[in-house]
């Protein structure tokens, strides 16, 4: 790509990644102050294998799109949900880049379509691709016609939800019983004796979401983390219309996270 074609115009070098150890760091994309030919990508030592190549390719993302607004980027796993705006738009961006890159959609689908989507599925998929399950779970959202949301809790909170373009085109929404959110009673995610739910477990749409008729079913899958009180929730919708009223309105801020830039 260098120096000539658009995506590598004027740079003649990038570094090979090199470890760098600072705390408040997952990793950097930084031009030699010296020689503006030159940038170099460094990435946290201690983070895992799967981080490490996820965060080398979420810099190469911000190389590519973003290296004319300015000559460092610092990147934390956090600005992606808690940055102000302008710092989570390029952040979703560099990570979007980086899921497109070490996960290409062609293999997903091909693999995806051999046969029904639940936990055992999506984790040999994420190894084969190197990447963590969170990081394939989220790929898998933004990239499947099911109607499905993931969740994360911290803690018993809700820390983000991604859903599926389907999911808010049908306004497909998680029970919100406080600020911040726990999970809904009766559910997978609130039943703290059960840490794992790979095959998933059948249950009515309402206890999820409020709004889903009576008759819809969801299937419910749950990950929990050993290291910490991490749990990842899955959730696969049956089909539905859309509604016919629109209230997209509220949904902008979900479309814009990662349709946005998918539609590119
Ligand atoms: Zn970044």
């Amino acid at each position: 790509m260098l120096p000539d074609t658009p995506y590598g115009q004027g740079v003649k070098v990038i570094k090979p990644p090199q470890a760098l150890d600072i705390a408040s760091c997952e990793g950097s994309l930084v031009r030699n102050p010296d020689d503006t030919t030159e940038w170099g990508i460094f990435y946290n030592p201690k983070a895992s294998q799967e981080r490490r190549r996820f965060t080398v390719a979420h810099e190469l993302g911000h190389f590519v799109l973003h290296r004319s607004q300015k000559p460092r980027f610092n990147c934390d796993k956090e600005s992606v949900y808690s940055g102000a705006d302008t710092v989570k738009g390029i952040e979703r961006e560099a990570d979007d880049f980086a899921s497109n890159l070490l996960m290409p959609g062609d293999l997903l689908r091909a693999w995806l379509s051999q046969q029904s989507v639940d936990l055992h599925l999506l984790s040999t998929i994420a190894q084969r691709f190197q990447v963590s399950f969170e990081a394939l779970c989220i790929r898998f959202i933004k990239f499947t016609e099911l109607r499905a949301i993931l969740v994360y809790w911290d803690n018993g909170f809700l820390k983000y939800e991604w859903r599926s373009s389907s999911a808010i085109r049908t306004r497909a929404r998680i029970r919100r019983n406080g600020d911040p959110a726990e999970p809904p009673s009766g559910t997978l995610a609130a039943d703290a004796d059960i840490a794992q739910e790979r095959d998933g477990l059948d249950l009515s749409a309402a206890i999820w979401c409020p709004e889903e008729a009576s008759h819809m079913r969801v299937r419910e899958f749950k990950h929990s983390y050993t290291a910490r009180d991490r749990v990842l929730t899955l959730l696969i919708l049956e089909s539905a219309e859309p509604r016919a009223w629109d209230r997209s309105w509220q949904d902008r801020e979900s479309l814009n996270s990662y349709d946005q830039f998918g539609s590119r």
